[in-house]
């Protein structure tokens, strides 16, 4: 077995790549460069291979000593001709990476989604080592999870199993970016908390998180730890009000699939561990008395790196 492999984590901001050593998980090296999807998909295809050959040259590796490149993206896989199928969020669609990189590298391309690389990650290395059926749920833009049975994710019928961001929990609710209304994801995610605080603003609501707001910047995870630090009673209802959405969405995951352990993670829940604590307690309290009494909850351990850990085994699949 050889001892390395590349782990790419592509999202919609920023694409990590990463030198990983099979054997301990630990990331050798890493590069980070801004994904940039306007400039369209053969920018972050060329980004992807400068990466690669910027790891190789730093780490004084050759191709032969690296035993496969595996990508995880933001989007809709076919895992088997490793094509990124459609990705809004990097607007990229019928993207074969195999055929891309091919040219470039004598090594094999193995995709998959991003969630479900830094599922693997946490399943080798990190809050999930030691349990093989568990439910990993990342909050930030959007809120997405991927599902672990007997050590193996279920991807399902067409390969898009675990979108828990699209689990209606209002039937008359807010628009959600798939189309539909009252999807999960238009309540608990950053991107949604971010709309509801906007909003209240505009409304002439009083708020700290001026304080840290730059004219045209986001908000960010950091900002509504901040505010909620400082007791803010704006942003402390609109948390509160994701934290219960979402907590509705696990409830309904844990008396469906009945898992050992739910893993969370993602700015949102990393930043802010008020969002996470009311989650978890909320999720258990709503959850049928059996599940509930055993369920485990746990935060991503590995951070930014899960998912490029995780890629680094996608091979292993096979
Ligand atoms: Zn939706």
């Amino acid at each position: 077995m050889k001892k390395y492999a590349i782990g790419i984590d592509l999202g919609g901001t920023k694409i990590l790549t990463a030198l990983v050593d099979r054997q301990t998980g630990e990331v050798i090296e890493h590069v980070k460069k801004k994904t940039k999807k306007e400039k369209g998909a053969q920018n972050i295809i060329r980004k992807i291979i400068e990466s690669i050959n910027e790891l190789l040259v730093t780490c004084n590796l050759k191709q032969e000593d690296i035993s496969s490149i595996g990508i995880g993206a933001a989007g809709q896989t076919d895992r088997e001709n490793c094509t990124l199928i459609a990705a809004p969020n990097l607007d990229c669609y019928n993207l074969n990476f195999q055929k891309e990189l091919c040219p470039h590298f004598n090594i094999p391309v193995f995709l998959g989604n991003d969630v479900e690389i830094a599922a693997i990650g946490e399943m080798k290395f990190g809050a999930a080592k030691g349990c093989d059926d568990f439910v990993c749920i990342f909050v930030g833009t959007g809120v997405g999870s991927a599902i672990v049975k007997e050590g193996k994710i279920i991807t399902g019928a067409t390969g898009t199993a675990g979108e828990i961001g699209h689990v209606i929990v209002d039937l008359n609710g807010r628009q959600c970016a798939c189309g539909a209304h009252g999807c999960l994801e238009a309540y608990a995610s950053r991107s949604a908390i971010e709309k509801r605080i906007e909003g209240a603003l505009k409304k002439g609501r009083k708020s700290c998180i001026l304080d840290y707001l730059e004219p045209g910047k986001a908000i960010t995870s950091s900002m509504i730890h901040k505010s909620i630090e400082r007791e803010d009673e704006l942003v402390t209802q609109c948390v509160t009000e994701a934290a219960e959405y979402l907590s509705g969405g696990i409830a309904s995951i844990i008396n469906f699939i009945n898992p050992k352990l739910i893993v969370l993670g993602g700015g949102l829940i990393n930043a802010v561990d008020f969002f996470y604590q009311k989650t978890i307690k909320k999720a258990r309290a709503k959850s049928l008395p059996v599940p509930a009494e055993k369920i485990e909850f746990k935060k991503a351990a590995l951070g930014d790196f899960s998912g490029v850990i995780g890629a680094a085994f996608l091979e292993d699949r096979s």
